[in-house]
């Protein structure tokens, strides 16, 4: 073991107390190269009132020295960007292409925070009634909190906290200990554009760090973004304890192909989106339904392409797909591949036992197709959260909805088809929060927001985008009469106010 990542309290590293530690491995090697600090409620304690003391000032910052930090950071976090998704390969296992393309997202949303002087323009109608304007303004929260995934250990923490401090909130963060190293990158470079300390702090940790942001008093809302269970934990638990909660959940993507679709092109989408980051994604396509007679031609273009994937460590260029993020993950995985002949499936592609040379430890498997999957077995049903793809058949668009809408999540959803009227309708029918048309990852651009319906989100806002900035502030509204100066007093009247 090498390294140790501590908290960033204060603008500045503060080190583990709790005398609990987690183990970071390499999921290319298997090897322990980390030990993450495990904070107690007295160290997240700390956290908060950092940045309850940093918003005293932050709170009423004016816009230019915010979009000034912003602009800073963001011409920082461009030339970071090697360095932000080294970290996210060494302890994720994604490889480094992909790791790249999820900064560039997060970026995004940093770039979205530099306008925010646009998007917290108010409103004002004036001469409502005799002399009286009305303004709405929108106003920051305090502090707010992050919890955030092991599988976008960078991308997601940039979802949330780049609008919340532009908005005027500060934030305490608490990201995976799986893959703790990015994030505290993330707000050291923060600080090197002159965030001011205690706007950001990263505390890590496991339940006891959570619930203990969960529970305190000082923190005004909590942004949660991970798998279903505990995404309904978190809306239950914060908001029993007063606080505006947005979690969001778990994810069983599907993709409808029609039989008029380009299937060479469906096939291309269905690997990429099924297998990219070793089918670790919230919106990985992970049932691919398909409608009328195309189905055995569709499912041998797919094994045709993913029986040439190249598996490796996410350092090495030549690699397409690296291992999972722990053996543990990996062997459930695998169980849902052996158990799917049992359940009905056809196996055509089986993953399972892959290794790689000189990697003999890490955490391995290869691609799996299944085919004829029903909706009753376990890998239909479960989010397995790694490279397995069911393929589903339906004889016609309406049973291939049906199906969909039936699924317990609302992700997202793609459909493939040369018919602008289906897809048209598809758009309207599907019960899910975002939905591509021969896009199979419709992750919405940063300016607009991201977020399932159903199971794969819990609370009413979906995050980043406008909903990012509604839910970082809150409304108030002004009423202001000033009276002509020529004008007498208007006298005492005990009716209520009527506009005229
Ligand atoms: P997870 O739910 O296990 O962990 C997420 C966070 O919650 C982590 O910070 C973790 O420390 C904390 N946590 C875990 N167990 C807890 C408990 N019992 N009490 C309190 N806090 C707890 O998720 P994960 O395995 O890190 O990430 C994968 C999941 O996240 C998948 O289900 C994936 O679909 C989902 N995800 C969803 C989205 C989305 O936008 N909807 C995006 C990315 C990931």
């Amino acid at each position: 073991m090498t390294k140790t990542v501590n908290h960033w309290i204060g603008g500045k590293t503060v080190e583990g107390a709790s005398g609990n530690w987690g183990p970071v491995t390499d999921p290319a090697t298997g090897a322990v190269t980390t030990r993450v600090a495990l904070a107690s409620a007295e160290e997240v304690d700390a956290a908060v009132a950092a940045a309850k003391a940093a918003y005293a000032t932050w709170g009423t910052s004016s816009l230019a020295q915010r979009t000034g930090v912003l602009f800073a950071y963001r011409a920082l976090l461009d030339a970071h960007r090697d360095e932000i998704a080294a970290l996210i390969t060494a302890e994720h296992g994604k490889v480094h292409s992909d790791a790249l393309g999820e900064v560039a997202r997060g970026l995004e949303i940093v770039e979205l925070a530099c306008g925010i002087t646009v998007q917290l323009k108010g409103e004002l109608s004036t001469q409502v009634s005799s002399r009286v304007d009305v303004a709405a303004i929108r106003q920051p929260l305090g502090v707010v909190a992050g919890i955030t995934p092991f599988n976008f250990p960078a991308m997601v923490p940039m979802w949330m906290f780049p609008l919340a401090i532009a908005c005027g909130n500060t934030f305490v963060l608490k990201p995976s200990e799986k893959d703790p190293s990015a994030a505290n990158l993330l707000a050291e470079l923060a600080s090197q554009a002159g965030l001011p300390d205690g706007v950001l702090n990263v505390v890590h940790g496991d339940k006891v760090a959570v619930d203990a942001l969960l529970e305190h008093p000082d923190v005004a809302a909590v942004s949660f973004v991970g798998s279903t269970p505990i995404a309904r934990y978190i809306h239950t638990t914060a908001s029993a304890n007063g606080k505006r909660v947005q979690a969001l959940g778990g994810a069983k993507n599907h993709m409808l192909v029609l039989p008029d679709a380009d299937l060479d092109a469906a096939a291309d989408a269905a690997v990429s989106a099924a297998y990219g980051s070793a089918g670790e994604r919230c919106m990985a396509i992970s049932a691919v339904v398909a409608v009328g007679a195309i189905g055995d031609e569709l499912v041998e273009k797919i094994r045709e392409r993913a029986e040439k994937i190249k598996i490796g460590p996410g350092d090495d260029p030549a690699s397409e797909m690296g291992p999972l993020i722990t053996a543990a993950h990996r062997d459930k995985v695998a169980s849902y591949v052996t158990g799917a002949a049992a359940q009905g499936a056809e196996v055509v592609l089986d993953g399972t036992g892959h290794t790689v040379d000189g990697y003999e430890n890490g955490h391995w498997i290869g691609l799996s197709l299944l085919d004829k999957v029903s909706t009753d077995s376990d890998a239909y049903r479960d989010e397995i959260f790694g490279p397995v793809l069911c393929v589903l058949r339906a004889d016609t668009y309406e049973e291939g909805v049906r199906l969909i809408n039936d699924s317990p999540f609302g992700n997202g959803t793609a459909i493939f088809t040369r018919d602008g009227g289906a897809a048209r309708r598809f758009q309207l029918e599907v019960q899910a929060g975002m939905v591509g048309v021969n896009v199979p990852i419709p992750v919405p651009v940063g300016y607009h927001s991201f977020g399932g319906w159903k199971d794969s989100l819990f609370g009413d806002h979906h995050i980043y985008g406008n909903d990012g900035v509604h839910f970082y502030t809150r409304g108030k509204v002004v009423t202001t009469r000033w009276p002509d100066p020529s004008e007498a007093p208007a006298g005492v009247d005990l009716g209520f106010p009527r506009n005229h």
